[in-house]
């Protein structure tokens, strides 16, 4: 499925999308824009993901330079009728999810570095702000070499997103214990469909907090998350099935 912001973004329904509007689109975000735009042919495995059941042609491939970005292209696509918007993770599902034939596609993982931050609440609790794009691996092994700490509920296989697990759920080994990850998170940044950006918790703006975690995408876009960590152990084991 696509992440869709059709339904948000337009009060009205219009008509379809022209050359156009396809032509100002382009044009205004190329001229906005302060990370990249690739439009059409150039996009790559973006046509793809990890299932390689489907394929699908974006109108544009854009990899933006941070939340600002972000919003700027949400908020375009929202004045053209019928345009749509993928956030694409680390386009690891298998059913299409994260691709968008004839509309935009933005590689979260352009801003993956831009966030990385503790936050320590008192002697023992703290949490880590996390860009949305941020590869799970990453963010555990720069939690462990940097403060010693471990998010208390990761994946199990770590090659995915910030963003594009807690759209899903987000479950391993650690669920039984500490729940699936957006069990885990205590506040998210979102661009929502209109482009407007976000803060939201369990007591602000819950109804988006709630929707975002495991809403496959189409309720706005995750650009940070503020995840709950603990002290990392001196030892893990290591099972191998035979
Ligand atoms: C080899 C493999 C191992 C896996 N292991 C696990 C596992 O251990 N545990 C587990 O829970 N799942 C696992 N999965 C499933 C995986 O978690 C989901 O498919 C996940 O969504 C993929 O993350 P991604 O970063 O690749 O997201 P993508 O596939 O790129 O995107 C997935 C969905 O999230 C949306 N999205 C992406 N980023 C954002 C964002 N920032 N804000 C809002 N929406 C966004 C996309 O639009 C799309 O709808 C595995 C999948 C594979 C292929």
């Amino acid at each position: 499925m696509i992440a869709d912001f059709e339904r948000i973004a337009h009060d009205t329904d219009g008509e379809p999308q022209t050359d156009d509007d396809i032509y100002s689109i382009t044009k205004s975000l190329r001229l906005q824009l302060q990370g990249s735009i690739e439009i059409g042919g150039n996009t790559g495995t973006t046509s793809k993901d990890i299932g390689g059941l489907y394929s699908a042609e974006p109108l544009a491939l854009i990899k933006p330079s941070g939340v600002d970005d972000i919003a700027r292209v949400v908020k375009a696509a929202s004045q053209v009728p019928h345009m749509t918007v993928a956030a694409r993770g680390n386009g690891h599902s298998v059913n299409g999810q994260s691709m968008n034939d004839g509309g935009l596609v933005i590689d979260m993982r352009s801003t993956e570095e831009n966030l990385f931050r503790l936050i320590t609440l008192d002697c023992c609790t703290n949490y880590i702000d996390v860009s949305g794009g941020a590869i799970w691996e990453d963010v555990l092994t720069r939690c462990v070499s940097e403060f010693g700490l471990t998010p208390r509920s990761w994946t199990d296989y770590l090659g995915l997103t910030v963003g594009g697990t807690l759209s899903n759920a987000g479950v391993s080994g650690q669920a039984f214990r500490y729940g699936p990850q957006i069990s885990n998170v205590m506040e998210l940044d979102v661009v929502t469909g209109k482009g407007d950006i976000a803060v939201c918790s369990e007591t602000q703006n819950p109804e988006l907090f709630f929707g975002v975690l495991g809403g496959l995408g189409q309720f706005g876009i995750i650009t940070r998350a503020r995840v709950k960590v603990q002290t990392a152990p001196d030892m893990v084991g290591l099972s191998v099935l035979e």
